[in-house]
Parts: structure tokens; C-alpha cells; sequence
């Protein structure tokens, strides 16, 4: 097909595809489904191998958000039957940290939920982080606690902090649909000051929420301009007691094309396959390796993932490798670049602002035809609890 070699040729030389090539992935039909994936599979190798790195996710702060964003089962008003606990103390988080590194993570996630931290919460994270860094040699931890005010991001970055994650979710048009208590121009704001305080960004999306595909397009390409280094791409899990609860919106071949066209528009970027790939992928996750480079190991914030013996048998199954600690996880250009803090750019400046504008919309989001309720499992186990965490 056209449309994929011209994609391979621009994935690897960094290039940006232009936003009908976007679009043309998401309309491609099943039977040329292992033609994509092979395709984006090319672009993937090229930039990280057969290399798949783990991250793991510790929920320092479980629900009762005051903020209304309509996937979270943790958001204000959610009737979602999770768990809901206040700050883990940094020794409790460490021991689940620990867990995950054990079970091959190489870099941890501390997550809060809230609109963002105060000061303080910021000091207690530099602790905890601080506990993890002393117990697990060349650990990576990334924190993820909201919307940052003036000045926390360099905190955070004193404190040990090597990454900040922040998701943009959907496109800024649909964004006031999805969340009313903060706008898409916060978020945006917060991954720069993280990204201006000489942390790696880390923002994504979330597929699956009744958008369209020019809605995923936009974000994708709004996520290339910000240039994280790190993308995840989660697929909505409509917790029942959530607004989206009946949102069963992907099919795992759909949930596939998605990821392909995130790797062609950041080719050179960790794509992380994200919150809800057992649900929507299923029994295709393999596949979905062929195009993300970064998985997370076990557990989500509030729901169960499969176990991370599973996780790490399809990984050897599949023909990839776990990602070392003595490895660099981006490519030399963009790691050398994100050391000194500038960011090393999806692709040169030149071609990122040679878009074209975007079409009228072609294709409607695809319809599941069945929910699958009886796979989303609310977390039980590991932080906050007494249980082992999963990893
Ligand atoms: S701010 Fe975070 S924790 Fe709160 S509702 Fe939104 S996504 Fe959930």
C-alpha cells in the first residue's frame, strides 16, 4: 500500500505525516490490519529494537478528586467502588515500588489523585522519592500528581524526580466535554513547566471516550508539538459509577490502528501501551508490542491488570526483550537532547510546521459491539491495602 510505505519512509527519517496520512491509518480496514501493524512495526524497530521497557504505577492518593474528569474513576461524585485512601507514607510506597522493580520495572510512577499538590504534598513526594531512589539503584521515577504551580516542577527536579507526567487526553475541542473543572490550556501549561524545569515529559491520551478520528488526530499532533518523550496511550475503561460507563466504544483491531498512527506521527518517541489494554486488546496485546515500546507492568491505578508473570511471558513470547537498567530507552538524538533539557523533538522544527490543515471528518468512531464489563476489575490488591501488589 502507498499510504504505509510513504509512512515507513517518513517514520524513519523522523518526518511528520501529514494529517490525511493520520486519518487514512485510523479508516484502513481489518483485512489490512497485519499491513499496518508490520508497517509501524518497521518504524518501532528502527528507534527501540525489540526493546520493551516496564513501568510501574504506585497510587500514593486513591480517589475522592474534587476535580470531574468523566473517565476517572476516582472523580468527584464517582459511584466507582474503588479504593479510596489519603497519602501512602514514603516507606509504604517505596515497599510497592520495590515490588514492581523486582518484577523488571525500570521506572516508577507515583501517582496522586487531585487538581494538583500543594507545597507540602510536593516535600512529602521529594520523600518518597527519595525512599525509592535509596532502595532501588538507577531506578527512573516519574510523578504524576495534577497541575503544577510556579516553581514545583523544579522542586520535584531537586528532589530526584527524572520525569512528569501529565496527559493531554483528547483534542482541545472536545477537552470542555470530557472535564469542566480545568481546561485543556492547564494541562498543556503544566507539561511545559515540566518540561521547562528539565524533566521528560510524559503526556498521552485516552482512546475510546466517543471521540472522533479527527479528535485523535488533533491530540496526536498537539502531543508531537509538545514533544514529550513520553507518550501513553491508554484506552478508556468505562467504570461503572462513571459518567463514560457506557462508552464501549473499541474493538482491538481499532484499539491496533490507533497505536500505529500514534508511532507514525511520534516515531521516535516511547508510546506506551496504557490503562485498559486487557480490556480492549485482549487477546491481540502481542501485537500491540509491534508498535508501543514501553508497557506497564500489573496493576493500574484502580483496576487489576493481568498478572505481571502474564505480562512478562507475552513479552518473551512475542519475541521482544525486557528493557535493561544499563540501557537508554530513547534514541541517542533525542536522549542527548532531553539531558540538557531542551528536548530533542519527534522530527526538526522544519517539517513540524509543514502540517497540512486538517479534512472534514470522514469516518465515525467504531462501535464495540459488546461491553465487557466481566474484564474490568476494580484493584484490590497492593498499595493501600494489605495484599501483595501485582508485579
Ligand atoms: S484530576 Fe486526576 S484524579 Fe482527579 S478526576 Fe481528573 S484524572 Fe481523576
Amino acid at each position: 500500500m502507498d499510504l504505509l510505505n510513504t509512512l515507513v519512509d517518513k517514520g524513519l527519517r523522523r518526518e511528520l505525516p501529514t494529517r490525511e496520512e493520520a486519518l487514512a491509518v485510523l479508516a484502513t480496514s481489518d483485512d489490512d490490519l497485519l499491513d499496518v501493524v508490520a508497517a509501524a512495526g518497521k518504524v518501532r524497530r528502527q528507534w527501540f529494537g525489540r526493546r520493551v521497557k516496564l513501568n510501574y504505577l504506585v497510587n500514593l492518593k486513591s480517589g475522592l478528586c474534587p476535580e470531574d474528569c468523566s473517565y476517572c474513576s476516582q472523580r468527584l461524585g464517582s459511584k466507582a467502588e474503588i479504593l479510596k485512601y489519603t497519602w501512602l507514607k514514603p516507606e509504604e510506597a517505596s515497599k510497592a515500588a520495590a515490588a514492581g522493580v523486582a518484577g523488571g520495572a525500570k521506572r516508577v510512577c507515583l501517582v496522586a489523585s487531585g487538581r494538583g499538590p500543594t507545597d507540602r504534598d510536593v516535600e512529602r513526594v521529594g520523600r518518597t522519592i527519595e525512599a525509592i531512589k535509596e532502595e532501588n539503584e538507577g531506578v527512573e521515577v516519574c510523578a504524576c500528581l495534577g497541575l503544577l504551580s510556579d516553581g514545583q516542577a523544579e522542586r520535584l527536579r531537586s528532589a530526584g524526580a527524572d520525569a512528569y507526567n501529565h496527559n493531554l487526553n483528547t483534542s482541545e475541542g472536545t477537552y470542555g466535554d470530557i472535564t469542566t473543572t480545568h481546561t485543556y490550556a492547564d494541562r498543556v501549561d503544566t507539561v511545559q513547566k515540566a518540561h521547562a524545569a528539565g524533566l521528560s515529559a510524559c503526556s498521552g491520551l485516552i482512546a475510546g471516550m466517543g471521540e472522533s478520528d479527527e479528535d485523535l488526530v488533533d491530540v496526536v499532533f498537539a502531543l508531537r508539538e509538545l514533544d514529550p518523550d513520553s507518550v501513553p496511550v491508554n484506552f478508556l475503561i468505562p467504570f461503572e459509577g462513571t459518567p463514560l460507563a457506557k462508552e464501549w466504544n473499541l474493538t482491538p483491531q481499532r484499539a491496533l490502528r490507533i497505536l500505529a498512527m500514534v508511532r507514525f506521527v511520534c516515531p521516535d518517541v516511547e508510546v506506551r501501551l496504557a490503562g485498559g489494554r486487557e480490556v480492549h486488546l485482549r487477546t491481540l496485546q502481542p501485537l500491540a508490542l509491534h508498535l508501543a515500546n514501553s508497557i506497564f507492568l500489573g496493576d493500574y491505578l484502580t483496576s487489576e491488570g493481568q498478572a505481571g508473570k502474564a505480562d512478562l511471558e507475552m513479552i518473551a513470547d512475542a519475541g521482544f526483550e525486557v528493557e535493561g537498567t544499563d540501557t537508554t530507552t530513547l534514541p541517542e538524538h533525542r536522549s542527548d537532547a532531553a539531558s540538557c533539557g531542551t528536548g530533542g523533538g519527534c522530527g526538526s522544527g522544519s517539517v513540524c510546521s509543514s502540517e497540512e490543515p486538517a479534512p472534514a471528518a470522514t469516518t465515525e468512531p467504531v462501535r464495540g459491539d459488546q461491553a465487557r464489563t466481566d474484564l474490568v476489575a476494580v484493584r484490590r490488591r497492593g498499595a493501600g491495602t494489605d495484599l501483595a501488589p501485582n508485579a
